[in-house]
């Protein structure tokens, strides 16, 4: 039997150079912190999401001269499938190449069913599920054409378990956990692996924006919502962080995830395993 063994011929920390990553919802929280980690170990970025210009300038000429490596930013809107297809059309075009997709722009709204307005739930199952089918079905080509990909598809402890008044968002984190592991079984032979991330409550604006409103909704303060709300559920009783879904990310992207796919991979602090 031939065992491969491969060298490692890239300088220690840049174990992605040459390598073409778009993360989808990278202005902000969670993507901006995984372009950044994918940046930082020698790839290319392509970054997305909405924003004030000026800011979104900032981050990819920071991302830029910080690691060294080519960033560009594209505005599509995850709600439209033309936009999608213009972004990874334009990516490949430039790039020539998309090795790493990430699939992190998610938005949240949080209310009781029979309250839960029909615009919401179309919206969130747009962007939290339907466009991850979109990059994916049109960012395999590229993939296979390389016999190389790494589809990274930012889950939650919630498509996995549920919670009350977040129905829209708990359905789309399933589905995008089923995605992955269709997407797993469709690209196994072909040297593409598909993930998903599965993280508990993380400190960024998605959170943030829930915290005045579940203060209100339950007559408590705002450190007792952190505590007894969002981290109630968290064994380990803090955040996860954006530079510990980075890693994750970078190193699934690596060789050395080459045989994990399929997988829904909790970075949850205990919370699943009750
Ligand atoms: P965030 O609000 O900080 O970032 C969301 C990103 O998605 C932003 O860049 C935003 O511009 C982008 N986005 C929103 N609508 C878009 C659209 N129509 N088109 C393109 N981009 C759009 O939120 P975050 O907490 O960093 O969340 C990122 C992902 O992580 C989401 O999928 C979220 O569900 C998931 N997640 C977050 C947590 C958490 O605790 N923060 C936990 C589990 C999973």
């Amino acid at each position: 039997m031939n065992i491969p063994i491969k060298l490692e011929t890239t300088p220690a920390g840049r174990v992605l150079a040459g390598k073409v990553a778009l993360v989808t919802g990278s202005t902000s929280g969670i993507g901006l912190g995984i372009a950044q980690a994918l940046a930082r170990a020698g790839a290319d970025v392509v970054l997305n999401g909405l924003g004030a210009a000026l800011e979104i300038e900032r981050a990819r000429e920071e991302i830029a001269a910080e690691f060294g490596v080519k960033a560009r930013f594209s505005p599509a809107d995850m709600t439209r499938p033309n936009s999608i297809a213009e972004m990874i059309a334009a990516t490949v075009a430039q790039s020539g190449r998309l090795d790493i997709l990430v699939n992190n722009a998610g938005i949240q709204h949080v209310a009781p069913l029979e309250q839960f307005p029909t615009e919401k739930w179309d919206q969130i199952l747009a962007i939290n599920l339907s466009s991850a089918f979109h990059t994916t079905r049109l960012a395999l080509p590229a993939m296979r054409q390389n016999g190389f990909g790494r589809i990274i598809n930012i889950a939650s402890a919630h498509g996995l378990v549920a919670s009350p008044f977040k129905a829209a968002y708990v359905a789309a984190k399933h589905g995008i956990v089923g995605l992955t592991k269709v997407t797993a079984l469709e690209t196994a032979e072909d040297g593409i692996t598909c993930n998903a991330i599965c993280p508990g409550y993380v400190y960024t604006p998605l959170v943030e924006a829930q915290i005045d409103g579940q203060a209100k909704a339950h007559g408590i303060s705002r450190d007792q919502v952190i505590r007894d709300v969002l981290l109630g559920q968290q064994p380990n009783k803090r955040f996860a962080t954006v530079e510990e879904l980075g890693a994750l990310t970078v190193f699934l992207s690596t060789e050395a995830g080459a045989s994990i796919t399929g997988a829904a991979l909790p970075v949850d602090g205990g919370w699943t395993a009750h």
